[in-house]
C-alpha cells in the first residue's frame, strides 16, 4: 500500500450531522452530481426529463433517520458541507416540497420523497452506495455512483488517490513513525506538520489557522450543547441531557465527580449538536464527533491548556485516525463502532497525552489503551437515527480516553505489551468478521430491542 498522504483537514471536516457517511458524503456527492451534469453537453442536458436517486446498503436502511435525503438535497441545491450554515438542512425537512434542480439552461423538480431507498443487500463494493442518474424515459443519459466510505469521504469507479505532494517522511504504521522519530530526532507534531506542508502545498500559518478554525466549531458545538435544551430530531423524543449533566457539575464547582460530570456533558452537548444535523467536526466521523471536543474543552476550561499545546494535540490526534483508516476503518457500516467511537477514543486520549507534555510512548499507549477497550463494539443505531445509543457512547469514549490517559501516564511504560499497530489490526480482523446486520444497518442489537422507533 502507498505511504498514508490523507490531510489532516480531509479526516477533520466541518459539516452538518448526524453522520458522515450519511449527510456529508451525500451532501458533497449531490454537489458533485450537478456540477458533472452542468459540464454535459446542451443536447444532453435538454433532453433530460427526471433525476433519479437511488440509495443502497446502510444508506437505504437508516439513511432516513440520519437524515440523508435532505443532505443530498442541499448538495443538490448547491450547499457544500465545510460551509453551510448549521441549520441550513432544516430547509429540506419537507419531503413534499418540490425543489427546482439547475443543470444550467434547464431546470428539473425534484423532492425528497422521490429519493429511492434500494436494497440493503447488493454487491456493489462498498455498504454505502449512491447512484445519480439523468433520465430520459427509460434511457440513461448520465450516471454517477458514487461510495461514502466514511468520515464524509467518497469514492467512485475508478477512482484514484488525487495528485498531491509526497509526505516528507513516508509512514504506513505506528513502527514507521517511531523509526522516522528516532532517525531525526524530532517530536511527532513536528513530522506531522512537515508531512501536511509536503501533501498539501499549506503553510504553516494557513495550517495553524486551519487548526484554530476546527478547534473553534469543536467549542462552538459543546458551548452550543451545554445550553441546548429540548427534544431532538426524529421519532424517538430523546431528550437533551447536556445542560442537566452540565449545570449539576457546575453546582459542584467541577471538583470529584463533578470534574467526570464535566466530561460527560461536554461529549452529550457536542453529539446532541450532531443529532441535530447542526455543524461539527468529523472526529473522525459526526458519530464520534463529540469525544474530541470534550477533550478539547475540558483541557482548556479545566486544565489549562495553550492554543500550542492543543494545535499539537490535534496534529497527533489526526494521525491516530490516519492509522486507523489506512490499516483498518473508520466506518461503522464496515467494522461497527470501534472504528467511530472507538477511534474518537484513541484520537483524543493521543490528544490529550501530546497535549500535556507527554513525549512519544505514552501517547501511543494512551491511543492504543482506548482503541483496546471499544474492541467488538457494533453499530447498531435505534431507529435509524444518531442517537442511541450513539450519544451517550460519546460520552463513555470521552471518559475512557480519559482514563486510557490516566492509565498510560502514571504507569511505566514497560508494562505496556500491546502497540497501537497490533490493535488496530485486531479492530480490522473483528471488524471483518463481524455480522453486516451489526454495521449500521438498525437491523439487530439495540436497533431490535427497540423497534416501537
Ligand atoms: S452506533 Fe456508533 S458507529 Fe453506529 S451510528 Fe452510532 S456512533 Fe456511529
Amino acid at each position: 500500500m502507498p505511504a498514508i498522504s490523507t490531510s489532516i483537514f480531509e479526516l477533520l471536516k466541518i459539516g452538518p450531522g448526524p453522520s458522515s457517511s450519511h449527510t456529508i458524503g451525500p451532501m458533497r456527492a449531490g454537489f458533485d452530481f450537478m456540477e458533472s451534469v452542468r459540464q454535459l453537453p446542451d443536447a444532453d442536458r435538454q433532453r433530460a426529463g427526471t433525476v433519479e436517486i437511488r440509495l443502497f446498503g446502510s444508506l437505504s436502511a437508516t439513511g432516513n433517520g440520519h437524515g440523508t435525503p435532505r443532505a443530498i438535497m442541499a448538495g443538490l441545491l448547491g450547499h457544500e458541507p465545510d460551509t453551510c450554515l448549521p441549520n441550513v438542512l432544516e430547509e429540506f425537512d419537507d419531503s413534499q416540497r418540490p425543489f427546482d434542480l439547475d443543470l444550467g439552461g434547464k431546470t428539473l423538480p425534484y423532492h425528497t420523497r422521490d429519493i429511492i431507498f434500494d436494497a440493503v443487500q447488493h454487491d456493489y463494493p462498498h455498504s454505502n452506495t449512491m447512484i445519480f442518474r439523468l433520465l430520459n424515459g427509460a434511457e440513461v443519459v448520465f450516471e454517477r455512483i458514487f461510495f461514502s466510505v466514511g468520515g464524509g469521504f467518497l469514492r467512485w469507479p475508478g477512482w484514484e488517490e488525487p495528485k498531491r505532494g509526497l509526505p516528507a517522511y513516508p509512514y504506513e504504521t505506528m513502527t514507521q513513525l517511531k523509526t522516522h522519530l528516532r532517525a531525526h530526532s524530532m517530536r511527532l507534531h513536528e513530522l506531522l506538520l512537515a508531512n501536511e506542508q509536503a501533501i498539501t502545498g499549506m503553510t504553516e500559518e494557513q495550517i495553524y489557522a486551519g487548526l484554530d478554525r476546527i478547534t473553534e466549531v469543536m467549542e462552538g458545538a459543546v458551548e452550543c450543547g451545554i445550553v441546548t435544551e429540548g427534544v431532538l430530531p426524529g421519532t424517538i423524543g430523546l431528550q437533551r441531557k447536556a445542560p442537566v449533566m452540565y449545570n449539576r457539575a457546575k453546582s459542584e464547582y467541577f471538583q470529584g465527580s463533578g470534574f467526570l460530570k464535566a466530561v460527560n456533558a461536554y461529549a452529550l452537548a457536542a453529539s446532541e449538536e450532531n443529532a441535530a444535523g447542526h455543524c461539527v467536526v468529523t472526529a473522525p466521523t459526526c458519530g464520534g464527533a463529540g469525544v474530541l471536543p470534550a477533550i478539547l474543552h475540558t483541557l482548556k476550561r479545566h486544565m489549562g491548556a495553550t492554543q500550542e499545546e492543543i494545535r499539537q494535540g490535534l496534529l497527533v490526534a489526526a494521525c491516530i485516525g490516519f492509522l486507523a483508516k489506512h490499516n483498518a476503518s473508520i466506518s461503522g457500516a464496515e467494522v461497527g463502532c470501534q472504528g467511530e467511537v472507538g477511534v474518537a477514543s484513541a484520537m483524543a486520549a493521543a490528544f490529550l497525552a501530546y497535549a500535556r507534555g507527554y513525549r512519544f510512548q505514552v501517547t501511543e499507549n494512551a491511543a492504543e489503551i482506548a482503541m483496546e477497550h471499544h474492541l467488538g463494539l457494533t453499530c447498531d443505531p435505534v431507529g435509524g437515527y444518531v442517537q442511541i445509543p450513539c450519544i451517550e457512547r460519546n460520552a463513555m469514549g470521552a471518559v475512557k480516553a480519559f482514563n486510557a490517559y490516566l492509565i498510560a501516564s502514571t504507569l511505566d511504560e514497560s508494562y505496556q505489551k500491546v502497540d497501537l499497530d497490533k490493535v488496530i489490526q485486531a479492530m480490522a480482523q473483528t471488524g471483518h468478521d463481524m455480522s453486516r446486520k451489526y454495521k449500521e444497518t438498525s437491523l439487530a442489537g439495540l436497533a431490535m430491542s427497540m423497534t416501537e422507533c
